[in-house]
């Protein structure tokens, strides 16, 4: 196992008015490095009155200062020199990012931080293309349309991607003129504190990005009912979503809500069977399935299933858990202790239903025998009412359920309360299509899994939530259209 690398946040603050400070109860709690189970750090706790004083700030900054006196071009040079700065410190984030998630440092230092990077630079140049229209009305008028930024966001974010969906949020938002409050969750902060001192050496003006720490339950909640937040940006789970819908009802704040997925993976048997094999493999254990677009249900054609699962059960065999911090690991640590013994009650409850474990499904010993490494894990003979077919596992499992023509495929898939991802694999072009225009996902991809761009809309279909993000359609849930009539009579 590495030697874990010194830390370099500032341990124990809250970035608040471009100050940092303690939480106002002086209160810390530790992240811990799911790899080895020790602390890495203490974080500070915050409560109501912490969120209550960044929201402050960020509305200040809002209203006064040099921000809503910037030009878009200024902003879009911020933007871009943040993106810069993710790249600069490419090495330090990944690593922030390996230590806290577990994730492989492939995958932090080769994927994320550049998606970051791509993202900011994306947004940058969306700063300088936001604008109302002129439009015809009846009468001897002119009116025009201003696109305006809502005000505060309040940017609510999981633990799965840390700062690459807090760049999903925070660059579309600044992007528009909004102020921002990150919360980043509780199991994963450290990248978005030194996001907040990247701010900083950026340039971004004080107040204008706000990063607070502490529990979703108090922390994010109290985020979500102040009447100062203009609008909350979720990635959570489906419950979530649901609480942060009603808690924001008093105030009507603008929410998009990112959540969670239990996405269809359905290979016909004219597909390369090769490649939809690396595609399901890759569609469930990229990021140890701890991937709301995981491709955790797989629908396979009865006419190779045992073929297709002996080559996918091969491959999950050989892709073992192993040192997250080694450059060579593909597959890292789970998230966290809680998060492998709710996984483990999955596996458990899959054997119990009746599904047949064909790999994995046991956790392993790596490095000091205290992190929390699970092999990568395959059901095969799932029925979709299954529980380990129904409800959001977020782990490495995989439940692999056969079909026998199109109509079925389709059935099965779209029976589930989530949309949000899917993907089909065939050589026939026009089966593709019909299919991905049936299936009820806010993502289809065809002959290929788990593509992301920032010019790429991202989103839910049914409960795995509404708004989108990245491209165009993100900037629109960030501004405001006001109507502005000047009488030319
Ligand atoms: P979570 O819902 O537990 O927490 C998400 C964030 O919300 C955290 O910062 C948490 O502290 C905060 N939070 C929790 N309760 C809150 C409340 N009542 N008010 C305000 N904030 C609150 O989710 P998680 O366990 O961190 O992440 C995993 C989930 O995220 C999975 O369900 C996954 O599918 C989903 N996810 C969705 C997407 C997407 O784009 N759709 C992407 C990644 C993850």
């Amino acid at each position: 196992m590495a030697t874990a690398p010194q830390i370099q946040v500032k341990p124990g603050k809250l970035f608040i008015g471009g100050k940092w400070v303690d939480a106002a109860s002086g209160k810390t709690f530790p992240t811990i490095n799911p790899a080895t189970g020790e602390t890495i750090t203490a974080i500070a706790e915050g409560d109501e009155r912490d969120a209550a004083a960044a929201v402050e700030a960020a509305r200040k900054a809002f209203e006064s200062g040099p921000w809503p006196e910037m030009s878009a071009s200024d902003r879009a040079r911020l933007l871009w020199k943040l993106g810069d700065l993710a790249d600069k410190y490419n090495e330090e984030l990944g690593t922030l990012e390996t230590l806290d998630n577990g994730k492989p440092i492939f995958e932090s230092r080769q994927i994320d931080m550049p998606m970051v990077a791509e993202v900011f630079r994306y947004f940058a140049g969306w700063a300088t293309k936001i604008h109302g229209e002129t439009v015809p009305v009846r009468g001897p008028f002119l009116h025009y349309t201003l696109r305006e930024p809502l005000g505060v966001v309040a940017a609510i974010v999981p633990w799965n991607f840390p700062l690459l969906l807090a760049s999903w949020k925070v660059a579309p938002a600044l992007a528009a003129g909004n102020t921002v409050v990150l919360k980043p969750a509780s199991w994963t902060p450290l990248t978005a504190i030194r996001f907040g001192e990247l701010c900083q050496e950026a340039g971004v003006p004080d107040g204008v990005v706000n990063i607070i720490t502490g529990p979703g339950a108090t922390l994010g909640k109290a985020l979500v009912r102040h009447p100062g937040v203009a609008k909350v940006a979720i990635t959570g789970e489906t419950r979530t979503g649901q609480e942060i819908v009603r808690d924001s009802a008093d105030t009507l704040k603008r929410v998009t809500l990112e959540l969670g997925g239990k996405s269809p993976n359905i290979v016909f048997a004219d597909a390369d069977l090769d490649a939809a094999v690396r595609g399901a493999t890759i569609g469930i254990f990229y990021g140890k399935g701890e991937v709301c677009a995981a491709g955790s249900r797989l629908f396979v054609d009865k006419k190779i299933h045992d073929d297709f699962l002996q080559k996918l059960v091969d491959r999950a065999k050989k892709l073992q858990p192993a040192d997250p911090l080694d450059p060579k690991t593909r597959f890292g640590a789970l998230v966290s202790e809680r998060q492998m013994q709710t996984v483990l009650g999955y596996i458990a409850k899959g054997k119990a239903e009746g599904a047949k474990l064909v790999a994995g499904g046991e956790r392993v010993s790596v490095g000091n025998g205290k992190g929390c490494f699970l092999q990568p894990t395959v059901f095969d003979g799932v029925r979709n009412d299954m529980t380990i077919a129904r409800e959001e596992i977020f782990g490495p499992v995989l439940a692999s359920i056969e079909f026998g023509d199109i109509d079925e495929a389709v059935r099965l898939a779209n029976e589930t309360p989530y949309g949000l991802a899917s993907a089909v694999w065939t050589r026939d072009i026009a089966k593709a299509h019909r299919v991905a225009h049936k299936l009820q996902a806010g993502t289809v991809w065809i002959n290929t899994y788990n593509n992301y761009d920032p010019a790429a809309a991202f989103g839910g279909y049914k409960m795995s939530g509404y708004g989108r993000e990245l491209s165009l359609h993100a900037i629109e849930h960030y501004t405001q259209v006001k109507s502005v009539w000047v009488n030319l009579a």
